[in-house]
């Protein structure tokens, strides 16, 4: 199996896991795990992501925002080429990263899970237990874009994580956080990763007790996501 075939494969391991693949690729799959321990653990760590994401009722999920289909599927798949280029060490930062995941797709559907001791129990964590994440719901006010968010209040400010998909391929945007004054003060720019799930940290000189909301801006100027906090 050369380089290419075997990211393929991985890739499809989120759909093998939401039991989404027909019989010969389901076939396929498993007779490549009884060999590959990489993907083996890409499964199990993907296994429960895939529960979560079964206990979301589609008519609420499609009461409010309706996601992709495949949302979930092209997470993972991005989840499985991240890994793929970072390599190892970085199992903390992937947990992490499928709990934003699960937290992105539940977002949008509006369903609430928790999901904070998968990331608790990680063995490899040394540092002290981070600031405690406030989710927040991020509105699109156009087609395409997806978003949830956690925003930290820090003693210098607010930090705002965002991850998103469905954000043009290249294009600047720029984040502002809003006061009651009705004042926007920047919190940094990223370019959008179009269908790769974004996961980007925006830090503002905002405390959290003054600030009311962020925007995120495309270049023409129009807030193409919104959040009140
Ligand atoms: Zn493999």
């Amino acid at each position: 199996m050369t380089p290419e075939e075997h990211r393929t494969l991985r890739e499809m391991l989120g759909a093998f896991s939401l039991g989404h693949l027909s019989g010969t690729e389901e076939a396929g799959i498993r007779a490549h795990l009884d060999g590959c321990p990489d993907c083996r653990r890409d499964v199990a760590d993907i296994q429960p992501l895939a529960h979560a994401l079964s206990l979301v009722d589609p008519d609420r999920v499609s009461a409010v925002d309706t996601p992709a289909p495949d949302l979930g599927e092209r997470i993972f798949a991005a989840v499985a080429v991240e890994r793929e280029q970072r390599h190892r060490k970085t199992r903390r930062r992937l947990v992490l990263t499928a709990a934003a995941v699960v937290l992105a797709v539940l977002a949008v559907g509006g369903v609430g899970v928790a999901i904070g001791e998968k990331v608790a129990e990680d063995p490899v964590a040394t540092t002290p237990p981070a600031a405690p994440i406030e989710p927040v719901n991020v509105t699109s006010t156009v087609n395409g874009p997806q978003a949830s968010a956690g925003i930290v209040a820090h003693a210098w400010g607010v930090e705002i994580k965002l991850q998103a998909v469905g954000l043009g391929t290249g294009d600047p945007y720029a984040v502002v956080v809003t006061t009651g004054d009705g004042r926007r003060h920047s919190a940094g720019a990223f370019v959008g990763t179009g269908e790769r799930v974004m996961n980007c940290n925006l830090n503002s000189d905002v405390l959290r007790p003054d600030a009311t909301g962020f925007e995120v801006i495309d270049q023409t100027g129009r807030a193409v996501l919104t959040a009140d906090l």
